[in-house]
């Protein structure tokens, strides 16, 4: 991308210790390289640099909302990417932008502490109005986190576009002052004479899930002006956990999740969802989006009353954090088996609707980017909390394919919803605007994947992901540790990594092994190393030297999956689709019978793709075609297929794909 880049501040360290990683974390650590980079690079300067930040920050200075819509999401969900992607980019356009958006949105507080742009008869009740106030106290405080790190200097050159600047002293008053007007309106004995879950929709889900930037604003006042100052917002965010967990009418969170019900399968008995848009209105609690949302509030709100004493003595959970950990697992792990198809997306007109054993068939508004990106950000969560590979598989497996599908290929768009098989369209105009729900969320995914790269928590360096990449980081103790990854992967089956470490002594090197990867390789420096397991960390403990070098082999067979006498492919975390560029014959044309679910096929070979848009292409000769009579109508067909998240990727009606195949039926069947 064009740069004019600036002196923004030199390190990314985190102030506290760590306790502020979610905003900024080790981001300017990884420096994406290859196709990959080239994908990042269009998306920042596409999508994020080119907002217009005074379109979408215009809302709150207007003020004219009367149908209880959610203009105020998109400024905040802007700054979640833009902040970081600043850290990655230096750019100085970005900052002006990041600076004018700030100034805006600071001008446009009330006395009473208010920012937002609905009616005082209409606030915090129902609509969106406090979810949009969630992603408001997001983006400031992303800016206070930007600010923190440069002071010393840096803070003084801004923007030629920004008439006054602002301290993080000042950003941070005015995100004490917007939750200060949340607790007034709809705390303990609120103004409202309603609390917070009774707001929104979905059972309290919207609002609830204010929790989490509540628990961030909690950590930067601790942080900074000491517990005391704090406490009022912790005491606030354990009466939103208390909320999400006790009324029977509210979100549920908790005992709906520790008792093993389904995420499908949380609304009333008696709920009536049949008309339109009813089964995720109001009171269903099946909204994909939103419930994720809490569960990543509640898992901040974990962490900090399982931390030090210091931060959480004066303040008891209203139910045991332990609980808390054990009902977001329970959640993560029933999603992964009842609701995440082989793309790594899930939700069926943003509700879960048990689509894993349904992703063979045509269900209306599939994988909302919003929900991809959200499950994304909760398997951040967790793998951070868990330290359990399994779920860095999952972010690999929605990243290359739910995921890049919604994302256009120059970055400047992301779908609103994305077909297993059909064509990639453009998303809504929401709220009477030129953004909608899913494009303003769409940056924020590439941060997870960004993110969990590659980190050096505690005393290990970890690669989670496999792409050609720079990356380096700092241990707790504070030695340095580098590392220059050269990979094609997933498109080849190999992955090279030189150290560029030299002097740091002893650090144990983990790497991620995939759980679909059976038989990997690792080697260092030549020689096999044994020990290496799938689903697993395999870690390389050594004093590194310049030029040591590891290579990975992975396992990347095509497997065939099997549902409901239809079949699919994948190959290692790929979904495969036959695509109408290859003008190959007819996708709806059944298969024969006789594949079986995890056979291996070795008929797919890797060939040249017939576009500089389609990532990787295979031929594969398959029994496909429903003529046994004739020999020539026996014989296997030989046809083409490319990756998921490449095909359909010219978003025209007529560039049109498939992934799941029928297979013919018996007269036994
Ligand atoms: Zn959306």
């Amino acid at each position: 991308m064009k740069k004019m880049t600036v002196s923004l501040c030199a390190a990314v360290t985190v102030a506290a210790g760590g306790v502020l990683a979610d905003s900024i974390g080790d981001i300017g650590n990884v420096r994406l390289k290859g196709g990959l980079g080239k994908r990042l690079d269009a998306v920042i300067a596409n999508h994020v640099a080119a907002q217009d930040v005074d379109y979408i920050t215009a809302p709150f200075l207007e003020k004219t909302e009367t149908k209880g819509w959610w203009q105020t999401e998109f400024w905040g969900k802007w700054m979640h990417a833009a902040v970081p992607f600043l850290a990655y980019t230096h750019d100085a356009a970005l900052r002006g932008k990041i600076e004018r958006g700030c100034e805006r949105i600071l001008a446009s507080q009330e006395d009473g502490g208010y920012i937002g742009n609905y009616p005082d008869a209409l606030r915090c009740g129902e609509g969106w109005d406090v979810w949009g106030m969630k992603y408001t106290l997001m983006g400031l405080l992303h800016d206070y986190d930007w600010r923190r790190q440069c002071e010393g200097g840096e803070i003084t050159r801004l923007a030629s576009n920004v008439s006054r600047p602002q301290t993080s002293a000042d950003i941070l008053a005015a995100c004490r002052r917007l939750c200060d007007y949340v607790i007034a309106e709809i705390g303990p004995n609120g103004r409202r004479g309603r609390e917070l879950w009774q707001t929104g929709n979905w059972s309290g889900y919207a609002s609830s899930s204010i929790l989490e930037p509540v628990v961030w604003l909690y950590r930067r006042v601790a942080e900074r002006d000491g517990a005391d100052a704090a406490r009022k917002y912790l005491d606030f965010a354990s009466f939103i956990v208390k909320g999400m967990a006790e009324p029977e009418k509210g979100p549920r969170l908790l005992d709906l999740a520790l008792k093993g019900v389904s995420v499908a399968d949380r609304n009333e008995a008696d709920y009536d969802g049949n008309a339109g848009w009813a089964y995720v209105c109001k009171h269903g609690r099946a909204k994909a989006y939103e419930m994720m949302s809490c569960y990543q509030g509640l898992l901040e709100y974990y962490e900090i009353m399982s931390a030090a004493p210091r931060l959480s003595s004066h303040v008891s959970s209203p139910v045991p954090p332990a609980d808390i950990l054990r009902a977001a697992v329970m959640t993560g792990e029933d999603i992964v088996k009842e609701e995440i198809n082989l793309a790594g997306g899930c939700a069926c007109s943003e509700a879960w609707f048990h689509g894993a054993r349904k992703q063979h068939l045509a269900y209306r508004r599939l994988q909302e980017t919003c929900v991809t990106t959200t499950w994304m950000r909760f398997c951040e969560k967790l793998l951070e909390i868990t330290d359990q590979p399994k779920w860095a598989d999952e972010i690999e497996k929605t990243f290359y394919n739910a995921y890049l599908a919604a994302m256009k290929p120059d970055g400047s768009e992301f779908a609103g919803y994305t077909p297993l098989s059909g064509s990639r369209f453009h998303g809504q105009h929401h709220c009477f605007m030129h953004t909608d729900c899913c494009t303003a969320n769409g940056p924020r995914g590439f941060l997870c994947f960004l993110r969990a790269f590659f980190t050096t928590r505690g005393d290990a360096a970890t690669f989670n992901f496999y792409s050609s990449a720079l990356v380096k980081g700092e241990l707790s103790d504070g030695r340095k540790v580098a590392f220059d990854m050269y990979s094609l992967y997933p498109r080849t089956d190999s992955a090279r990594i030189v150290s560029h470490t030299e002097g740091a002594g002893v650090v144990p090197l983990r790497l991620r092994i995939p759980a679909w990867s059976a038989k990997t390789v690792v080697k260092l420096n030549g020689k096999a190393l044994d020990g290496v397991a799938a689903g697993r960390y395999f870690t390389i403990a050594r004093a590194w030297k310049l030029g040591d070098i590891v290579e990975v082999e992975f396992d990347l067979p095509v497997v065939a999956h099997t549902l409901a006498h239809h079949v699919a492919f994948t190959r290692g975390p790929v979904l495969l689709a036959r695509d109408s560029r290859f003008n190959d014959g007819d996708m709806t044309e059944p298969f024969r019978p006789g594949i079986k679910d995890g056979e291996r096929m070795p008929s797919f070979a890797a060939v040249r793709a017939p576009s500089d848009d389609m990532w990787m292409a295979f031929s594969a000769t398959l029994p496909v075609g429903s003529h046994h009579e004739n020999p020539e109508g026996g014989l296997p067909a030989t046809v083409f297929f490319c990756d998921y998240a490449s095909a359909g990727n010219e978003w025209r009606r007529d560039n049109f794909y498939r992934t799941w195949f029928p297979v013919e039926f018996g007269p036994a069947e």
